[in-house]
């Protein structure tokens, strides 16, 4: 289903495109696969246009994302703090990719709610906060990416996506629906992935750069939780992992090393509930993921000042690793009519 955009919206949008502009684009705290294919195809797309065009990532993003076509595009705040502030404040432009609340910037925050720039949000979570001029927002939607491509069509055409922009596109909606697999991919999208390929996305190559780029060391760290470190409370269907700091130094950790580690535990035979726990940044940060209706959004929301989707969220505490363990079992039986078997 093409969503909806409001037609309105899209006009004011390309009469403010209409001449070049001083434009930054920028999405959540550690970048993923959407939020980085999301905001360099725009990026690109912006660029072949004539404006002039930054993509300010909150921190840094892992080693496996960085062949992504439009690198020269990027700064990263975790690099360069002055030139990611220095380009938003001269922004005559801001589109914000792949987050729903400033907050999810975490340290661009205030300089993106002080920003005077045109600002238009393109995003799939729930519960978009009013801080954009224009919001394009739509939580059907399995991708920022599938919205961008959407987005480009409305503004322009499908035919000005160049190879480049499509292997951008084809990432950001191969790493939010697990490869094609999650309830939110439709044939809608599948079709929009076949057009990507035309437009020369090499499917073989994205995921081998995805999939099979681990280090040696992320390697054994994903035998290490699963061998030592995986609890199962089939009681609950439930299954977690608990990393503390320490544990993530043993095995010479590096950004994104932690990704997807998560769903080890829910690709369990029987398992609802997922959960990965992860000493970090001086507090506890928290995957959840879900199977079939139990919402881990709302749990999120609820105990663990986060949010998300409905089948992968994520949240943080800051009680040590022990005690936010202690919280979220402690918290089971509250859910127990979704839970127990
Ligand atoms: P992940 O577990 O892969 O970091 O995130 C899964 C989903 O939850 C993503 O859609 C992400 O945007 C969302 N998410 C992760 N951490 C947070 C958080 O601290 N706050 C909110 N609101 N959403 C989060
Ligand atoms: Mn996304």
């Amino acid at each position: 289903m093409i969503p909806d955009f409001n037609l309105a919206d899209i006009d004011l949008l390309k009469a403010f495109l209409d001449q070049p502009r001083k434009l930054v684009v920028t999405t959540h705290h550690r970048p993923d696969g959407d939020a980085m294919g999301s905001s360099l195809a725009l990026g690109a797309f912006l660029e072949r246009k004539g404006h002039q065009v930054s993509v300010v990532t909150p921190s840094d993003y892992p080693d496996f994302l960085l062949w992504m076509p439009g690198q020269h595009m990027v700064t990263s705040f975790d690099q360069e703090p002055n030139k990611c502030l220095d380009a938003i404040r001269d922004a005559e432009g801001l589109f914000c990719l792949d987050f729903n609340t400033p907050s999810r910037t975490e340290k661009l925050a205030n300089a993106i709610t002080q920003c005077t720039a045109l600002k238009v949000m393109v995003d799939h979570h729930l519960d978009p906060a009013p801080f954009c001029d224009i919001t394009f927002s739509f939580n059907k939607s399995c991708a920022t990416s599938e919205l961008v491509f959407h987005l480009i069509d409305k503004l322009d055409s499908v035919d000005s996506i160049n190879s480049a922009m499509a292997t951008c596109l084809y990432t950001g909606i191969m790493t939010d629906t697990g490869s094609f697999r999650f309830s939110s991919m439709t044939a809608d999208t599948h079709s929009i992935i076949a057009k990507l390929i035309q437009c020369g996305a090499s499917n073989h190559e994205i995921h081998e750069q995805i999939y099979d780029n681990f280090s040696i060391d992320r390697t054994r760290f994903l035998g290490f939780c699963i061998n030592e470190k995986l609890h199962v409370l089939p009681e609950y269907r439930t299954a977690y992992i608990a990393i503390s700091h320490s544990e993530l130094d043993q095995f010479n950790h590096q950004a994104g090393d932690t990704e997807g580690i998560v769903n080890f535990a829910l690709g369990i035979k029987g398992i609802r509930l997922a959960a990965f726990f992860c000493e970090r940044d001086g507090m506890i940060k928290i995957s959840f993921r879900s199977k079939g209706d139990f919402s881990v959004k709302e749990l999120s929301s609820m105990y663990f000042s986060g949010g998300g989707h409905t089948n992968a969220a994520g949240g943080k505490s800051h009680d040590s690793l022990e005690d936010t363990v202690k919280r979220f079992v402690e918290i089971l039986p509250n859910y127990c009519e979704h839970l127990e078997p």
